[in-house]
C-alpha cells in the first residue's frame, strides 16, 4: 500500500538544481527598474544614465566578488548563452589549419548539455574534441587531461561543480598547470591554450576568484542563485580573444550586442552578492542535512547506493567547508529494481519535487552521460533520482520525505516484482 498522507497541499521543493525560486530582497532591489527607472543604458538623458548606473554598479560588484576589473564581466541571458560565447567566440573552426592553429577542444565527459552540445556542433564544422574522462565518483583526471593537450588545443573547459552529482573539480589546479603549459608555449611560439569554467553550479556554494582558478573565462547564471532566470555573465580575462555570437549596437565591449536587461542584470548582480555572503554559513547547514537524509535513507532503505563523491558522507566526519568534493547541496541516490521515473512521479504526488539525472533530460529517456561517466550501469542510471537542497530546506521537509520515500519503494518494488 502506498502510504496515505492528507494532501494538504504539502510541498517539499527538492530540485534547487535545476532552478531557485527568486529571492524576495532581490525583487525588491530589481523592483524600480522594471517601470520608473526604465532608461535604456546608452541614453545620454537622465533616465539612460540612471540606468547606466545601475548596469555599472552591478558590474563593479560582480567584478569585486570574483576578483576581476569591471571590463571583465560582460551580461549575458544565461548560462547556456555564456558558455557558448565561451566556446564558439574563442573557437574559430580553419579546415586544415596550420600546426598551432586552435582546433581541438577538450572539456570534461561530465559537462552540462550547454557546453556539450557546443562542441558537438564544432566538432561537426571538423573540430577535433576529447572528452576528458572522470573517475568513479566524478572527478576528472587531471593526468590524463593533460596529456591529451595538443599543439592545436585551443581551449580546455571543465565545470567547477557538476550538476547531477555535485563533483566539484580541482580548477585551480588544472589552471595552474595549464600556466605552465601556456609559458612554455608561448616561449616556442604557439598560442596560449584558453580555460573555461562553467561555474552555475557553484556559485552559490564556492569561491569564484578568477585568479586563484586561473581561469580566462567563467560562466555564471542568475537561476541557480536565487536570481532571475535568463541572466548571466561570462568572466572574460583582459586580453582574451573573443568574437561576438550577437551582433548590434556594440553593448557590451561589442561582445554582446541588444539593449541591457536592466533589471536581470540589477537582479544577478544582488543574487551573486547574497550567494558570496551567504555560501559558507549555507554550506555547513547544508552539508548536515545532506548527510542526515542520506544516513537515514541508507538505513530504512535496502539496496539504494549513493551516486558521486561520498568521503565525508556516512562515516558521520564533518565536511570541512574549505575543501568540498560534493556541493553541499547535492543528493543523487540508485535504488535498485525500480525507476527513477515512477519515483519522481509518485513524489510528485505526494508535493514532493525531486529530478532524475538532470531535469534537461527529463522530458526524454535518455540515460544520464553524467551517471554513465561514473561507470552506474543502466539499471543503476535509470533507478536514480537527484535530491538537491537550498535556502527553504529545513530538517521538517526531509522528515516529511523520509516517511514517504521507504514504502513507496517497498511498494514500487513489489509492483515492479509483479509484473
Ligand atoms: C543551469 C546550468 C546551465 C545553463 O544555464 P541557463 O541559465 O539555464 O542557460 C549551464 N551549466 C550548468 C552547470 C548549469 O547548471
Amino acid at each position: 500500500m502506498f502510504p496515505k498522507f492528507k494532501k494538504n497541499n504539502k510541498s517539499v521543493y527538492l530540485d534547487y538544481a535545476a532552478t531557485t525560486p527568486l529571492d524576495k530582497q532581490v525583487q525588491k532591489t530589481m523592483a524600480p527598474f522594471w517601470s520608473d527607472e526604465f532608461g535604456n543604458p546608452s541614453s545620454l538623458y537622465r533616465q539612460g544614465r540612471e540606468a547606466r548606473k545601475a548596469v555599472e554598479s552591478a558590474r563593479q560588484s560582480i567584478a569585486r566578488l570574483i576578483n576581476a576589473s569591471p571590463s571583465e564581466i560582460i551580461f549575458t541571458a544565461g548560462g547556456t548563452e555564456s558558455v557558448n560565447l565561451a566556446i564558439f567566440g574563442s573557437m574559430k573552426i580553419v579546415k586544415g589549419a596550420p600546426l598551432g592553429q586552435p582546433s581541438h577542444i577538450i572539456v570534461s565527459a561530465i559537462e552540462h548539455p550547454a557546453i556539450l552540445s557546443s562542441v558537438q556542433a564544432l566538432q561537426n564544422q571538423g573540430a577535433e574534441v576529447t572528452l576528458a574522462e572522470v573517475d568513479n565518483h566524478g572527478f576528472v583526471n587531471v593526468q590524463k587531461l593533460f596529456q591529451a593537450v595538443n599543439l592545436q588545443t585551443g581551449i580546455i573547459s571543465i565545470m567547477y561543480a557538476n550538476n547531477e552529482i555535485g563533483s566539484i573539480q580541482p580548477i585551480g589546479e588544472i589552471g595552474r598547470r595549464l600556466s605552465q603549459v601556456n609559458k612554455e608555449r608561448e616561449r616556442q611560439g604557439f598560442s596560449r591554450i584558453l580555460f573555461h569554467t562553467d561555474a552555475c553550479q557553484a556559485a552559490g556554494a564556492l569561491d569564484l576568484n578568477v585568479n586563484k582558478l586561473g581561469v580566462d573565462l567563467m560562466t555564471v547564471n542568475g537561476s541557480k542563485i536565487y536570481g532571475p532566470k535568463q541572466t548571466g555573465f561570462l568572466y572574460v580575462r583582459t586580453g582574451t580573444k573573443l568574437n561576438p555570437l550577437i551582433f548590434g549596437g556594440g553593448q557590451e565591449r561589442g561582445l554582446r550586442s541588444g539593449t541591457e536587461n536592466v533589471p536581470g542584470i540589477v537582479g544577478l548582480a544582488e543574487a551573486f552578492r547574497l550567494a558570496q555572503k551567504n555560501r559558507a554559513k549555507e554550506n555547513g547547514r547544508l552539508a548536515k542535512l545532506r548527510d542526515y537524509f542520506i544516513r537515514e535513507i541508507l538505513k530504512q532503505i535496502p539496496n539504494v547506493s549513493v551516486n558521486g563523491p561520498e568521503p565525508m558522507l556516512l562515516k558521520g566526519a564533518k565536511s570541512k567547508t574549505g575543501t568540498l568534493s560534493r556541493l553541499p547541496n547535492n543528493i543523487n541516490l540508485s535504488f535498485s529494481g525500480i525507476e527513477g521515473e515512477s519515483l519522481l512521479l509518485y513524489l510528485d504526488s505526494y508535493g514532493i519535487s525531486v529530478s532524475t539525472g538532470s531535469a534537461c533530460s527529463s522530458a526524454n529517456m535518455e540515460p544520464s552521460h553524467v551517471l554513465q561517466a561514473i561507470g552506474r550501469s543502466q539499471a543503476e542510471i535509470f533507478g536514480s533520482i537527484r535530491l538537491t537542497l537550498g535556502k527553504f530546506t529545513v530538517k521538517k521537509d526531509l522528515d516529511y520525505v523520509l516517511k514517504v520515500l521507504p514504502p513507496v519503494v517497498a511498494e514500487l518494488r513489489k509492483i515492479t516484482k509483479d509484473v
